[in-house]
């Protein structure tokens, strides 16, 4: 198709439109009001967990993923966008995911100088995947990290944290699968037996598989391919290669869920796309989003601390894709709280403009939501044009500055939803002991 579509759109506009890039969404506003929601109770639930805010830069050195994620996982062998400083050619990278920034900035800051830290976070993050549905090249996480503990109690709060919040938001139907990569030594042996077992059933690896048979066996446990569903659910499971200490860190977590009615599945192959994680991993699994059914993820990570540079300290933490739970309360039917505003405001005549402004600042002040009305021609519009806005705003009501109420110091307010009402008039020199009633319908 040739850039010019015809005569006439060539001369309303000269330039072709720009779209946002592909994999990369707007969020407008209705979309915006469920983020914010959202937000607003991670916000809430954090605080009372007693986790707290870090903002970290969405570009940081390509290194400090290389390094933690490891070398030989999807995101860094290929879902970074990775460029490099103009001035000084430094390697640079958007956060493909926020654990390892956040372990950069604990490190850079000697944060755990003092002792522990829950922190939470929430923002973008950046993989250059195949767009689908619940799966874009910039997404939104939340995320929860304690760094600096190294108790089977700290998985159980963080799991815990997670659950209570999709209670504070009315999700179900999310499973919690369980399941733990043990220690090095733990690994190594268990290594040795999938490569042997993989090694046996060459023929049924696809091509990722077989580049990471020597480099990276674990991963192949990770696999999205249904083609390899067989030779991977008969490998060998780390969980019959754990020793004591491990299985009692194990145990304990469990009996903690157990204890607070937090049921969980095992499973066994559940390894995670990073090679950070030891010991606790665990997902929240939905099938109610097609083949993108994991909301959250996390897990253990006592040596990624150390492998930023830092002194070894144990930390464990989870992300959730914004996105995804949004996706799921959705499909459940979710009715999210309204934006509306309560009121809107129409406006006889313009010369009133500068005391009905006033008006509406104190109304504000009260807490009230006011939509101002404004022309859009020359000046205010109509009586009825203002009320036809004045319904398509989804106010609740409608407060009429006309000529004879500003005289009186009085105002109309007319409900413009079924069951709000009759049409009253109030006072303007007592806002106080009524603007209250506007605020009904949130
Ligand atoms: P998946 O297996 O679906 O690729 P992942 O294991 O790569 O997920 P994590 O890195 O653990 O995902 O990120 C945590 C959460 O972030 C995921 O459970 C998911 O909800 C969300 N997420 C990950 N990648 C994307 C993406 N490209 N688009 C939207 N959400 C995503
Ligand atoms: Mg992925």
């Amino acid at each position: 198709m040739s850039d010019i579509q015809s005569k006439d759109s060539f001369k309303a506009s000269p330039f072709k439109k720009l779209t946002a890039v592909k994999g990369m969404n707007d969020v407008l506003p209705g979309e915006s009001a469920k983020w914010e929601w959202f937000e607003g109770v991670v916000r809430t639930l954090m605080a009372r967990y007693a986790y707290r805010n870090i903002r970290t830069p969405i570009v940081e050195p390509t290194a400090l993923f290389v390094r933690g994620l490891g070398e030989v996982t999807d995101i860094v062998e290929k879902e970074m966008y990775s460029f490099e400083d103009r001035l000084n050619g430094e390697a640079l990278t958007l956060r493909p995911e926020s654990t390892a920034g956040v372990v950069r900035a604990v490190v850079e800051h000697n944060m755990l100088y003092e002792g522990g830290k829950r922190l939470y976070y929430m923002g973008p993050m950046f993989r250059h995947e195949r767009p689908q549905r619940g799966r874009y090249r910039q997404f939104h996480q939340i995320g929860a990290e304690v760094l600096g503990f190294q108790g089977p109690e700290i998985d159980a709060e963080v799991i815990l944290l997670a659950h209570d919040l999709w209670q504070a938001i009315g999700l179900t139907d999310v499973r919690l699968e369980l399941n733990s990569l043990g220690q090095p030594p733990e690994r190594l042996a268990h290594r040795s037996a999938l490569i042997s077992h993989f090694e046996k059933h060459q023929d049924a690896l696809d091509e990722d598989a077989k580049r990471r048979l020597h480099s990276n066996p674990l991963r192949i446990l990770d696999t999205k391919n249904p083609a390899m569903k067989e030779v991977v659910e008969t490998a060998p499971k780390l969980l019959d290669f754990l020793g004591e200490a491990s299985l009692a860190h194990f145990n304990a977590l469990r009996q903690i869920l157990e204890a607070n009615g937090v049921t969980y599945t095992l499973n066994p192959r559940l390894v995670r796309g990073m090679d950070y994680y030891n010991l606790t991993v665990f997902e929240f699994i939905t099938d109610q989003l097609g083949s993108q059914g994991t909301v959250c993820g996390g897990g253990r990570y006592d040596y990624l601390i150390e492998q930023v540079g830092g002194k070894s300290a144990p930390a464990v933490g989870w992300a959730l894709g914004l996105e995804r739970v949004l996706a799921l309360l959705e499909e459940q039917g979710k009715i999210f709280p309204d934006d509306s505003p309560h009121a809107y405001a129409i406006i006889s005549d313009a010369s009133h403009l500068p005391l009905v402004l006033s008006y509406l600042r104190q109304l504000r002040a009260l807490g009230v939501k006011v939509q101002m009305h404004a022309g859009s021609g020359e000046g205010l519009g109509s009586m009825k044009s203002q009320f036809k806005k004045a319904d398509s705003s989804g106010a609740a009501f409608a407060l009429i500055f006309g000529a004879d109420e500003l005289q009186q110091n009085i105002v109309s307010v007319k409900p413009l939803r079924d069951g709000g009402g009759t049409q009253r008039t109030e006072s303007l020199e007592k806002l106080n002991e009524w603007a209250l009633s506007l605020q009904s319908n949130s």
